[in-house]
């Protein structure tokens, strides 16, 4: 029983960081979203990319660039509160589903996890280096939508973001191109 308790929370976890894996981020926000939908609260979606994270493999390989995910999943996950669903998209993508968390809040919790990873003097094994991360946030009021369409949203806005010039958070409300709405 202990072994199968085992398979299934690797089942549901990524290897790496240790953080919940894709699969359950989708499993979980599926949830969510139906029961903030419910209840009619706020729901809002963060998403995370390191900026240039492939020059961390380029200079200092892919055993450092392991070690950088991990520290950064591990600073992140510090300013999550419990109800908060912290995961790993993919590559050096992470995911906040922020439950009765309204739009305001949500940018502010990404300002704070901005500033905390450029304040972050990053040493892996003697490597030392800055990183930047380009944060999209967006909500369930705003798109009144299923859970992948509010990620989408995210999605769009962290690349405003990145297009601004990075180390950023946009939010999906603020995007002006219509084209890029409506791509949705
Ligand atoms: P941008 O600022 O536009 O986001 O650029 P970027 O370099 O961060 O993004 P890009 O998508 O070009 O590269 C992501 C890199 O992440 C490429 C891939 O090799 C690396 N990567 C993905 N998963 C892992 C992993 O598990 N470990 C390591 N070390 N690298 C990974
Ligand atoms: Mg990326
Ligand atoms: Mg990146």
């Amino acid at each position: 029983l202990r072994i199968r308790h085992k398979l299934l929370i690797l089942a549901k976890t990524d290897n790496l960081t240790g953080l919940l894996n894709r699969t359950e981020l989708f499993n979980k926000g599926a949830k969510l979203v139906e029961l903030a939908n419910e209840k009619a609260q706020p729901l809002s979606v963060v998403l995370f990319d390191i900026d240039n994270f492939k020059q961390i493999n380029d200079d200092f390989g892919h055993h450092i660039g392991d070690l950088v995910l991990k520290k950064i999943a591990g600073l992140v996950s510090e300013t999550m509160r419990s109800r908060d669903v912290f995961a790993r998209l993919g590559g050096e993508e992470f995911v906040a589903i922020l439950p009765n968390t309204d739009m305001d809040k949500a940018k502010a919790i990404a300002v704070r996890v901005i500033e905390k990873i450029t304040q972050h003097a990053f040493d892996q094994e003697g490597v030392n280096y800055q990183l930047t991360i380009s944060i999209g946030v967006a909500n369930l009021q705003e798109t009144k939508a299923v859970f992948d369409d509010i990620i989408h949203a995210a999605d769009l806005a962290m690349y405003q973001a990145k297009a601004k010039g990075q180390n950023q958070m946009v939010s999906y409300e603020t995007i002006s191109d219509v084209q890029e709405r409506r791509q949705r």
